[in-house]
């Protein structure tokens, strides 16, 4: 508020604006400042590789991807209704990209969010076992954001601590709050990460019971862009 008095009371000197005017607009200000102040820590918090926005995806690029169904999704209507997401695709498609364009949206939306790669995981836990700190903390981290964001699934042998927690907590995020996936592998191989057979098929039933599966097919992003690169160099 102190950082616009000025401005604002400069504003409000004209014959029409009544001291209501002055102190709406100089609280409107305030509370814009607020929201944009916790969108910034959020993200902060959020711990995103890089920023991506659905406004920065090329989406005739990738036209297995249904693009009202993705702006559907950016209504974080399923993340209300405790739905998951899951993004299917080989390399260089866009998974990553998507789910952190969503995981904006989410922030924009006062969602709390939280993203982490299989790989960052299955460290953390292992840093936490050689140091002999109990795992409070790091699931507390994990099952307390509205949205997860697990990316790249893709590693097949977890560690068995590893592979508790994990269980753990996709088991207690169910039915509580919701989390995006992104892997290059099918279902059927993600029985690996969950040491047995019966305990994969009861995270998988319970992931996959209310989820958004967008399974991607097309060429990787990144080929388009050295290719482009290769061309201009040529010509
Ligand atoms: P994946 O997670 O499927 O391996 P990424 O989302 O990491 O792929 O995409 C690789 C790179 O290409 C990223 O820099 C991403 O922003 C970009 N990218 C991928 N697909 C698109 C697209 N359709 N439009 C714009 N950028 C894209
Ligand atoms: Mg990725």
């Amino acid at each position: 508020m102190l950082g616009s008095f000025n401005l604002i009371a400069e504003q409000s000197l004209d014959d029409t604006s009544t001291p209501h005017d002055f102190l709406e607009r100089l609280l409107e200000k305030e509370l814009i400042q607020k929201e944009d102040n916790r969108i910034q820590r959020w993200i902060q918090q959020a711990r995103f590789p890089t920023l991506k926005t659905l406004e920065g995806f090329d989406f005739p690029f990738q036209p297995s991807i249904n693009k009202k169904h993705i702006y559907d999704l950016a209504s974080c209507r399923f993340i209300e209704s405790t739905e998951n997401v899951i993004f299917l695709g080989p390399p260089g498609v866009g998974k990553t990209h998507l789910s952190i364009a969503l995981g904006l949206e989410a922030i924009n939306k006062g969602f709390e969010v939280k993203f982490l790669t299989l790989e960052n995981f299955i460290n953390a836990v292992e840093k936490l076992i050689n140091n002999q700190q109990a795992p409070q903390r790091l699931l507390s981290s994990l099952l307390g954001p509205d949205l997860l964001i697990l990316d790249e699934v893709d590693i097949y042998q977890t560690d068995i601590n590893a592979s508790n927690l994990l269980f753990e907590i996709l088991y207690k995020r169910h039915e509580r709050n919701s989390t995006v996936f992104t892997s290059n592998k099918p279902f059927s191989e993600w029985n690996k990460l969950f040491g047995s057979q019966t305990r994969a098929e009861m995270i998988l039933d319970r992931i996959t019971h209310h989820a958004h599966i967008v399974s991607i097919e097309g060429d990787s992003y990144r080929l388009k862009d050295k290719l482009e690169k290769l061309n201009k160099k040529e010509s």
